[in-house]
């Protein structure tokens, strides 16, 4: 059930961020199935390598289901070398593929018209996909209402005492879906600016708390 003061301090947050940092345009991609490589493809790696392996897979022509189904996971990961691991990724995207081709017979949509929480489970069985890699295939992919949670929401949110610092992704994911309602747009652009701040402002290591916008908010 929603808690009104808390729906309140998170809406103060993510008006501070957006005045802070503006709309973030998430996720980069022209077409669900980029979108759905680069959660994998993002995995342990900084954004601009995703970027260098996705530009290859287009270079190749390959960035289709049918394409991406088609070649090997050899030569699939050659083309995603920049963005690391890339044989562990390729052979996730292959796994995801596979899952794809079976159960909705090649199509995006015909996957993303499955209810949420069904189709999250069913990716939570693709190996290679976890909690995070699944919510930002089915937010910023499918846009359905589901909170992202990484690393960085864990430390901004725990260091203002909104979760515990060992809170796992449940705890964290349900602080948002419990108190701002199913709000996909909402969803969206939260996760993207606390992304951001992050990386810019809310360092593991340093925090830039005096230039922070949100450093006055606490947990009431
Ligand atoms: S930088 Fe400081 S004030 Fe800002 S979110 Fe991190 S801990 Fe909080």
């Amino acid at each position: 059930m929603k808690d009104k003061r808390l729906n309140r301090s998170l809406l103060r947050i993510y008006n501070l961020l957006y005045a802070r940092f503006g709309p973030r345009h998430w996720w980069p991609g022209d077409t669900k199935i980029e979108i759905i490589l680069g959660a994998i493809l993002t995995q342990n790696t900084a954004w601009a390598n995703v970027e260098k392996a996705i530009k290859n897979i287009k270079r190749a022509k390959i960035l289709s289901v049918s394409r991406l189904s088609g070649i090997s996971e050899k030569k699939l990961a050659r083309l995603i070398r920049p963005s690391g691991y890339y044989n562990i990724k390729a052979n996730r995207i292959k796994n995801f593929l596979r899952f794809l081709n079976t159960r909705y017979g090649g199509s995006v949509d015909k996957m993303f018209g499955s209810r949420l929480y069904k189709l999250r489970e069913e990716l939570l069985a693709v190996k290679g996909i976890g909690r995070e890699t699944a919510d930002s295939i089915l937010l910023y992919a499918g846009n359905k209402p589901v909170f992202v949670v990484d690393a960085y929401t864990k430390r901004v949110f725990s260091r203002h005492g909104f979760i515990n610092e060992d809170a796992d992704y449940e705890e964290a994911q349900s602080l948002f879906m419990d108190n701002l309602g199913k709000d996909k747009g909402l969803f969206n652009e939260f996760h993207a600016l606390i992304v951001e701040l992050g990386k810019s402002v809310c360092k593991s290591k340093k925090p830039l708390c005096s230039m922070c916008p949100i450093r006055r908010i606490r947990r009431k």
